[in-house]
C-alpha cells in the first residue's frame, strides 16, 4: 500500500491556490552584473527594480577590492564573530560606520551584520532583553519591513513585550499611547525611507517623542543610507539629528552595493548586543573580503564620485515627478529613489509588468502581501547609473502601456 504524504500535497494545493489568485511568485535568473541593464534568457533588459542606487554593485574599484580582500583573508570567516571569526576587516569597517554616525549619536559603536534581516532581528529581540520579560513595550509603523515585523514577533514572544503599531503619517495616536505607558523600557520602530511607498519618515518628530516619552527610536535606513544627506551618511545627516536615543541600522547591499548591514548606537547598547543578540552569536561572521571590499564602498559614497552620483539621482528624481503623467494610474510623490506606480489591481500589476517586460524592461509587479491588498503596484526605483535618456524611454513605455492595460480591462 503506498503511504499518504500529506506534507507534499498540501505543497501541491497550496501552490496552485497561490497562482489561481495570481500570487504566486517565480524566480528570475539573471545571467550577467546587477546594472542598468541585464541578461535574462539571453535578452538584454533595462532595469528600474535594483536597490543599487548609487550603481556600485558592478563598479570596478569595488570589484577590484573584493579581489584584493580576497586575496588577502580568503574567502571564508570560518566561525562566528564571538569564536574566531572577527577579524581587522570586519573591525575596521565597523570603526569606519560608527564615524559615519558620530555626528548624530554620541559615543557611537558599530556592529556589522551579514544581513540587515539578521540586523533587525538582532536588534529588536536583543534591545528588548534589556528589560525583565513582560516590562518592554514596542511601538512599530505600520508599514515597517518584514525584518521589523518578524523581529517584533519574536521579541514579543520571547519577553512577552507589548506590540503597538502606529501610522507614521499620523503621531497623535503613538504620542497618546506612550503617555499611559508605565513601562521600563519603550522601543519605538520606524523605517528610514519606506521601502514600497518611497516617502521618508518623519524622523525629527519622532526623536522629539523619544526624547519626552523616555523611549529608544531605532530607524532602519536601509534605503537612505548612502543616498541621503550631503556625503551619503544617511537620514540623521540629512536632518541634521543628534540624539543618544537612536539605534541606527543600515543596509549594505542596496546603495552601498555590495551585502550585509550594520546596527549603530551608543557603545553599551552595542556592547549589550554582543553578548545577548542570538541571531549575532550564533551566525558565521560574512567573508572578511565583503567587509574589506564595503571600506572601499563608504570611501567612494564619501568622495566627490558619491556627491555627483547622488546629484544624478535627484535628477532623476525630479525628471520623473515633472514629467511622469497617468490618466488612471498613480505615481506617488516621493523625493527618494523608490518611486512606485499604484495600478490597484494584482492582475493589471502582472499585466503591466508583463507588456514592459516585452518592450525590454524589467520592472516586477509587488503584490500583496508586501504591499496592502488592493494597492499592487511597479516598484520603480533608479539608479545613478541611469541616464535622462533611458528615463525618457521608460515615461514613453509607461504612457503606452497605461493605455493598453486600460484597452485589456474594457475586454
Ligand atoms: C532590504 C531591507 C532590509 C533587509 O536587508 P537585507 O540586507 O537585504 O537583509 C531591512 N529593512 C529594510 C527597510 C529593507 O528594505
Amino acid at each position: 500500500m503506498k503511504n499518504t504524504f500529506h506534507a507534499l500535497s498540501m505543497a501541491n494545493e497550496q501552490i496552485a491556490e497561490l497562482d489561481a489568485q495570481l500570487l504566486k511568485r517565480r524566480l528570475r535568473v539573471t545571467e550577467s552584473p546587477c546594472d542598468t541593464e541585464v541578461i535574462v534568457d539571453q535578452r538584454k533588459l533595462h532595469t528600474f527594480c535594483s536597490n543599487d542606487y548609487l550603481g556600485l554593485a558592478n563598479h570596478p574599484e569595488l570589484i577590484q577590492a573584493l579581489a584584493e580582500g580576497a586575496n588577502l583573508y580568503g574567502v571564508g570567516s570560518g566561525a562566528s564573530h564571538l569564536i574566531s571569526g572577527h577579524n581587522i576587516a570586519h573591525d575596521l569597517l565597523e570603526k569606519k560606520l560608527a564615524s559615519f554616525q558620530s555626528k548624530h549619536i554620541p559615543n557611537a559603536g558599530a556592529l556589522f551584520f551579514s544581513t540587515g534581516y539578521l540586523a533587525n532581528l538582532t536588534a529588536i529581540t536583543g534591545l528588548i532583553k534589556l528589560a525583565k520579560p513582560g516590562e518592554a513595550s514596542i511601538y512599530s509603523a505600520n508599514l515597517n519591513h518584514a525584518s521589523i515585523i518578524d523581529g517584533v514577533r519574536l521579541a514579543s514572544i520571547q519577553s512577552k513585550a507589548s506590540v503597538t503599531l502606529f501610522d507614521h503619517q499620523q503621531l497623535e495616536a503613538l504620542t497618546e499611547a506612550l503617555k499611559k505607558d508605565t513601562k521600563p523600557l519603550k522601543l519605538i520602530i520606524t523605517d528610514g525611507v519606506f521601502s514600497m511607498d518611497g516617502d521618508i519618515t518623519p524622523v525629527k518628530a519622532l526623536v522629539e517623542i523619544a526624547e519626552q516619552y523616555d523611549a529608544l527610536l531605532l530607524v532602519d535606513d536601509a534605503h537612505g543610507f548612502g543616498v541621503l544627506g550631503e556625503l551619503g551618511h544617511g537620514i540623521l545627516e540629512q536632518f541634521d539629528i543628534r540624539s543618544e536615543r537612536i539605534i541606527y541600522i543600515g543596509t549594505l547591499g542596496k546603495a552601498a552595493g555590495v551585502s550585509g548591514a550594520f546596527i549603530c548606537a551608543q557603545a553599551p547598547f552595542i556592547d549589550w548586543l554582543i553578548q545577548k543578540g542570538r541571531p549575532y552569536i550564533y551566525s558565521t561572521a560574512t567573508p572578511p573580503a565583503i567587509a574589506h571590499a564595503l571600506l572601499k564602498s563608504l570611501a567612494i559614497i564619501e568622495s566627490e564620485e558619491g556627491k555627483a552620483r547622488r546629484r544624478q539621482l535627484s535628477q532623476l528624481i525630479t525628471h520623473w515627478q515633472n514629467e511622469m503623467h497617468f490618466s488612471d494610474w498613480e505615481k506617488v510623490a516621493s523625493c527618494t529613489p523608490i518611486q512606485p506606480v499604484i495600478l490597484g489591481s494584482n492582475a493589471n500589476a502582472l499585466a503591466a509588468a508583463k507588456l514592459l517586460n516585452e518592450m525590454g524592461y524589467w520592472i516586477p509587479a509587488i503584490r500583496p502581501p508586501t504591499v496592502p491588498a488592493g494597492s499592487a503596484r511597479l516598484r520603480i526605483t533608479f539608479s545613478a547609473n541611469h541616464s535622462i535618456e533611458e528615463l525618457k524611454n521608460l515615461i514613453q513605455a509607461l504612457q503606452k502601456i497605461e493605455q493598453q492595460v486600460q484597452v485589456g480591462k474594457l475586454a
